[in-house]
């Protein structure tokens, strides 16, 4: 078993609680059905739509991450894992302005716990594609097959294992089709304690 040095995480339904995104009325005001890649169809419009598309998905995703709140246990495991010198990141097809939102409304964590934050404002594509992992593995100085990705959706493990990183997923019990893809599956935040040996 290669050993895991650090841990990059998905940030919507994994270190924040389900939810945070009505992605089905999202989907709708944006008029895109079910399983259409949101980010890949506003990249594929012409310009004065993308910026008409991408309003509604900022409107979105800063009235979720208002209301977002911390994942059960999300912050017992990242002060463990500090405490550990494990390097933590975050990935996420999300701006970065939402999630700096959203982590003021964590009591105990803020975005100096992670050594990198990767998201729709860095200069590469987004999830499933591996150069965001990629890229936080540099940052967090492990090579990335000592990286662990959690995520909750296919693209978190899709862009781990495209990067050639470990993976976790997390089930919610739903989007069972993600089920045995991932090299770990968990049911909750705390069962990473195991996986990482800690
Ligand atoms: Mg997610």
């Amino acid at each position: 078993m290669t050993p895991i040095k650090a841990v990059l995480f998905d940030f919507d339904d994994t270190l924040t609680n389900p939810g945070a995104i009505d992605f089905p009325a999202l989907r709708h005001d944006l008029g895109i059905s079910e399983g259409d890649n949101i980010l890949a169809y506003v990249d594929s419009l012409p310009e004065a739509e993308q910026i008409e598309k991408n309003a509604i998905l900022n409107d979105y995703e800063m009235r979720a991450s208002a209301s977002a709140s911390a994942a059960e246990g999300a912050e017992d495991l990242i002060l463990f894992l500090m405490e550990k010198s494990i390097p933590l990141g975050i990935i996420t097809r999300n701006r970065l302005k939402p999630i700096m939102r959203s982590l003021e409304n964590f009591p105990q964590i803020n975005a100096d716990h992670f050594k990198v934050i990767v998201s729709r404002d860095d200069p590469f594509p987004a999830k499933p594609a591996a150069d965001g992992v990629i890229h936080a593995a540099k940052i967090m100085q492990v090579d990335c097959q000592n990286v662990l990705v959690v995520g909750d959706y296919i693209y978190d493990i899709e862009a781990g294992q495209n990067a050639g990183a470990q993976t976790a997923w997390i089930n919610h019990k739903e989007n069972l089709e993600f089920q045995n893809k991932a090299d770990f599956e968990i049911t909750k935040l705390a069962d990473l304690y195991v996986i990482l040996k800690l």
